[in-house]
């Protein structure tokens, strides 16, 4: 299964305008007709191949958009400058006022503040639930549900969500299923499970390389049309557009994605192995003590492991703040949201990325304010990194060397 993905996404070979190995960037936000008869059928969306106006597409964000469907195994994809552009357009596609969406209670903060706060103005309800609970999804469908959301593995507790599952559920009550795999890119492929809408932050680990924002939509071919229609599209309306010269960047990023990703997990599981040993109370889907592991066993593509974020509970926020400043200190990585960079990322969800959620919630879903999120990086020497961490972790007295697990 995961061989056939990466295969897809090799056999992509674009030619550029002059032969070049990369295809040329398309540097117009208009595009001309040698008639305009033409013109008016591609208003209509009846010309294939033609390009009108870069915010409903252009040759760059297909190229890109073409590579990420290759990746996830869908018809089509649609590019966006941001994953919350691709988050709301779809939600907005398709959901009306007075609708109903059942979400996964532990998201991106922003998806959370979007549903619970914002899609209020138009009388679309959330409930958030425990994803992991397919009796409370299954009882939770009204007949004004509209989508069943979650993402493969939840920001930021590494929550697995069982795919497969909750397809059934939702192709039992003809509902779509929306997944957000942004934490997991070649390890999980929602679409073989069953999901019918992927969606990605760009900005994690495919771009890989932390210097933009974008995001993208995979699905059918169909979905992705009505997201560009220029009557009614969300896509197309709401104009969250990626800048061409952007998708080309992303596009030659993509090309290591499959290496980055066996490098991020293997350093991820060596540390999150090591400092469960050391006593640490780490979260981590490649350890058999999370309570998601043989689900995630059974839905992965192994060969790109577990993924690369790991989390730790270091009790209080004042030790997890005094942990993350000297980590950055001594080169160990940023302090910084966001994940899927070279270097180690390290922030404290509860007072950064899922603050949106309010204490109570946060406390009930098991987040608590002592968590540090790792996006582990690509560190050569990953037993350096872990002495290292170590050190920090005693100097600080989180770790007491005397009660060290043997
Ligand atoms: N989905 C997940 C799982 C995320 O972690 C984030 C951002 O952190 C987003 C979506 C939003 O993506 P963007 O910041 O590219 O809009």
């Amino acid at each position: 299964m995961s061989q056939k993905t990466s295969n897809d996404l090799q056999d992509l070979q674009y030619f550029g305008e002059y032969g070049g190995v990369n295809p040329s960037i398309s540097d117009s936000s208009t595009y001309t007709f040698i008639s305009a008869k033409t013109m008016f059928d591609t208003f209509e969306g009846n010309t294939e191949g033609c390009y009108l106006y870069s915010r409903h597409s252009s040759p760059s964000n297909l190229y890109l958009g073409e590579a990420l469907a290759a990746l996830e195994g869908t018809e089509s994809a649609n590019v966006t400058a941001s994953g919350m552009g691709a988050i709301t357009a779809v939600i907005l596609q398709l959901c009306n006022a007075g609708d109903h969406i059942i979400s996964s209670r532990t998201i991106y903060g922003g998806t959370y503040a979007f549903m619970k706060n914002f899609l209020i103005k138009f009388g679309i309800k959330t409930t958030f639930l425990d994803i992991t609970d397919l009796d409370a999804v299954a009882k939770a469908i009204t007949p004004k549900t509209k989508m069943i959301y979650c993402e493969s593995v939840s920001n930021p507790l590494l929550e697995v969500a069982d795919i497969s599952a909750l397809s059934r559920i939702s192709k039992k009550n003809e509902l779509p299923l929306v997944v957000d795999n942004t934490f997991s890119p070649l390890t999980v492929t929602p679409a073989k499970l069953g999901a019918d809408i992927i969606i990605h932050s760009l900005t994690k680990f495919i771009n890989g390389t932390s210097d933009c924002v974008a995001g993208v939509v995979c699905g059918t071919t169909e979905f992705c049309l009505s997201l560009k229609d220029v009557n009614n599209g969300a896509g197309m309306l709401l104009g969250s557009t990626l800048d061409s010269l952007r998708a080309a960047s992303i596009l030659k990023n993509m090309r290591t994605l499959h290496i980055r990703m066996k490098k991020h997990s293997e350093n991820a599981m060596f540390l999150a192995q090591n400092f469960e040993k050391d006593g640490l109370r780490v979260v981590y889907p490649g350890l058999p003590s999370h309570p998601g592991h043989l689900i995630m066993e059974d839905q992965m593509n192994p060969e790109y492991g577990y993924g690369g974020l790991v989390t730790m509970d270091v009790g209080t926020l004042e030790n997890a703040n005094a942990l993350m400043e000297l980590m950055q200190e001594r080169k160990l990585g940023y302090l910084a949201v966001s994940l899927g960079f070279y270097k180690t990322l390290f922030s404290a969800p509860g007072t950064s990325t899922s603050s949106e959620i309010p204490l109570d919630e946060q406390e009930e879903m098991g987040l608590g304010n002592g968590l540090i999120r790792f996006s582990i990086g690509l560190d050569d020497d990953i037993q350096r990194t872990y002495s290292l961490m170590k050190k920090c972790l005693l100097d600080l007295k989180i770790l007491d060397i005397t009660s060290i697990k043997a």
